[in-house]
């Protein structure tokens, strides 16, 4: 089976890099498979998880937007933020997603304040999903 390599990284650090037989993305456009020898393209992603496939195994990461670039000999996952499931807080993220619920549902609040917690809460729940929670 061929394969790829494919490289996630954030500003801090590289998150993951291997040899990877497909992945998925949720572009901005929708749910994206990428296998190799896909043309070079570049796109945005949505906050959501990233899905990778090698051998018969999948592994998820929740990946907070950024972007995804396929090149000629490599496919790289560019976001401000990334984590693979054992390396997420579920305690954290569920008092992040209660923050901003908590922040939604105040009556006054103004636009880039409610837009702020609408992000939160979208980071959140990617993060809750991919490590397994609810
Ligand atoms: P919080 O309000 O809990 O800080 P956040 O969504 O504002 O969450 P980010 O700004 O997206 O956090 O991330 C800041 C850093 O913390 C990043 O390095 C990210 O990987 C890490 N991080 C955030 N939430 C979690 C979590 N639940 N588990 C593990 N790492 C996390």
């Amino acid at each position: 089976m061929s394969t790829f390599l494919l490289e996630i990284v954030t500003p801090d650090r590289l998150v993951y890099s291997e040899q990877a037989n497909s992945i998925t993305v949720r572009g901005v456009e929708g749910e994206l498979g990428i296998l190799p020898g896909h043309i070079p393209f570049v796109t945005p992603l949505q906050v959501a998880p990233v899905f990778v496939k090698i051998g018969n195994q999948t592994t998820a990461f929740a990946v907070q937007g950024g972007f995804v670039e396929v090149r000629k000999d490599k496919v790289v996952i560019l976001a401000e933020s990334a984590e693979k499931a054992t390396e997420i807080d579920l305690e954290r993220a569920e008092a992040a997603k209660s923050r901003a619920e908590a922040r939604l549902g105040a009556s006054r609040q103004d636009e880039i304040d409610h837009r702020r917690a609408e992000l939160s809460l979208q980071r959140a729940m990617n993060r809750i999903k991919v490590s397994g929670g609810n």
